[in-house]
This record gives structure tokens, C-alpha cells and sequence, in this order.
């Protein structure tokens, strides 16, 4: 191998020329996820064994049955098509930037056909999604919202059949600041739909705020909840900024998206808020999400769509 070995155990930072330096081509991105998916040890994904000896292409090869086994396999990795430095650039703007871009975009920058470029984003957008072992705590604003259809500027819930709804929650600081979100979609506003997202990501202990609508009454019986007017929105000042970012980041989506990856794309616009804090780490943070998510394929992404 010809690369010089990286002093640093992970990628730091958001500067571009540093990345392109520290991992400057396919032999050294392979380096990097071996290092992390070997970090505790081998384990042979096709008999347990636990000796083996690392390759020099790091690849590993059990000492029980032989088998050897690849940095990318087992992980989202797995058959890249366009090299692993090309898929780890789409993993750098995706997580470091704090829009990302399209697939279409993707697909120019790096020379990846928007297809392919689009699935292996898929893909990174599984491993953003929430681990939901740390739900939201102390004051939550929690509202419904509409994406995509056509923007009508009035008020209340929409029942545009175009339009994906979903239900926000949004966790302030003291200093009344967005701390984290998360967005859940939703395919109407009963409170069986509006049930989830408090399962999910708002822990029982926290001081909750919605609107008056009715569909967050039920959930009173498990959850502190205070039904406030929301006087157009002033009461929720907050949560309606970032409402408003979640929208105009879709707008710049071109392609048509469906119900059922939509909450793929809010996955990825809450791990990057809720990771602003930690822009430093946020690269390395998503490969080691990547190596340790089981692979999907295409053909599975492609069911999704289909339902
Ligand atoms: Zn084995």
C-alpha cells in the first residue's frame, strides 16, 4: 500500500482540502472502516470464530473456516459501486453541510449517475436515522405540518391529499432555543397517528406544549401535555422556524417523493440539526453508523417505493 498510514484515529472537522488530504483515495477509506469495524476485535460474520489474521488489502481471514471477509461487507458499504473515496465524499457533504444536496448535484460533483448516486443516499439516510435511545427532554413544542403540494399560506391542518403530512416535536432550551427535532410522517391527524413520535422520541418526564386540536388529548393520560392557542403560530415561535426550514429544504428536492421515503429525508434534516452542536466528529459519527447498520439493497429500497 502506498498511502501514508493516518495519524488520527477519525476525521475531524468540516474543511474539505483536510479530508481530501486525509483520505486521498480508495486504499485509505477502506483503511478507516476496517479500523473501525475491527476496533473491538474479528468476529467471523459466517462462523463466530474470533481468530483470524488481518490482510494487507484489510480483509480478514478466519482461522476457523476460512472465510475472508472484506472491510465493506456486512456494513452499508457493501458493493458500492463508484469506490469507496467517492462514497465517502457523499458522506462528507452530506453530514458536514448543513443543507446537503441533491442527487442530481451529487451525481455531477462526484461523476456517479444521479441513480446510483440517489440509491447509495438511501443509504446513508438509513444509518441518520434516530437510534431513539435519547428522547426528548424538559419543554417539547410539538405541531403538525404539511410538505410538498401547493403552498396555499392559510392556516389550520391541510387536507390536501398532494401534501405529506407529518408531526414535529421540537425540544427548547432554557434560553428558548431549538436544542433537537424530530419529524415523524403521518398519514392523518388522529391521535393513533400522533401517538408514535411521543413513543419514539419524547421521554414521559418532559413539560409538553401543542395546540388546542384534539387529537393530543388522548395522549394526556401518559404525557405532561399543556393545549395552548397557538395565535397563528407566535405562541410556537420556534418550532415554526424550523417548519419553515424543513420546507424550504424540500422545495430545493426535485425528485418526487413518496409517503413511504419521505421520513427518510426528515431522518437526515434532524441528525444534522441535532448535530450542529458537533460538527467535528458529525463525518466520522456517520461512517461509524454505516459500518455497524446491516447492508440494504437496491431491490429493497426499490420495494419501499412501489408499496
Ligand atoms: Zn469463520
Amino acid at each position: 500500500m502506498t498511502f501514508k498510514t493516518r495519524d488520527r484515529e477519525q476525521f475531524e472537522g468540516q474543511d474539505i482540502l483536510n479530508f481530501i488530504k486525509e483520505l486521498p483515495n480508495d486504499a485509505a477509506c477502506k483503511a478507516y472502516l476496517a479500523k473501525i469495524k475491527w476496533q473491538d476485535g474479528f468476529t467471523c460474520m459466517k462462523c463466530g470464530h474470533t481468530k483470524g489474521c488481518e490482510k494487507v488489502d484489510y480483509r480478514y481471514h478466519c482461522y476457523n473456516c476460512q472465510h475472508v471477509e472484506s472491510a465493506t461487507a456486512n456494513t452499508l458499504f457493501h458493493k458500492v459501486k463508484f469506490g469507496l473515496q467517492k462514497a465517502f465524499c457523499v458522506v462528507f457533504e452530506m453530514s458536514t453541510s448543513s443543507k446537503s444536496i441533491s442527487s442530481i448535484q451529487m451525481g455531477k460533483r462526484f461523476s456517479i449517475r444521479q441513480g446510483t448516486a440517489w440509491y447509495f443516499m438511501q443509504k446513508v439516510r438509513k444509518a441518520m436515522k434516530s437510534s431513539q435511545k435519547y428522547p426528548l427532554e424538559k419543554l417539547i413544542h410539538v405541531d403538525e405540518f404539511t410538505v410538498g403540494g401547493k403552498e396555499e399560506g392559510k392556516q389550520g391542518r391541510s387536507y390536501d391529499t398532494k401534501k405529506k403530512k407529518a408531526v414535529i416535536a421540537v425540544e427548547l432550551t432554557d434560553g428558548n432555543k431549538v436544542k433537537r427535532v424530530y419529524i415523524r410522517s403521518i398519514k392523518d391527524y388522529s391521535a393513533k397517528s400522533l401517538t408514535p413520535i411521543f413513543e419514539e422520541h419524547i421521554s414521559t418526564s418532559a413539560k409538553i406544549v401543542t395546540d388546542k386540536w384534539r387529537g393530543y388529548q388522548p395522549l394526556k393520560e401518559m404525557y405532561d401535555i399543556d393545549q395552548i392557542y397557538s395565535n397563528n403560530g407566535a405562541n410556537f415561535k420556534q418550532l415554526h422556524i424550523v417548519i419553515m426550514q424543513v420546507k424550504s429544504w424540500f422545495r430545493a428536492i426535485p425528485t418526487h417523493v413518496s409517503k413511504w421515503h419521505i421520513q427518510a429525508y426528515f431522518d437526515e434534516f434532524c441528525f444534522r440539526i441535532n448535530r450542529s452542536q458537533f460538527k467535528t466528529s458529525i463525518f466520522h459519527k456517520t461512517i461509524n453508523r454505516m459500518v455497524e447498520s446491516k447492508p440494504i439493497y437496491q431491490n429493497q429500497i426499490k420495494q419501499m417505493l412501489s408499496v
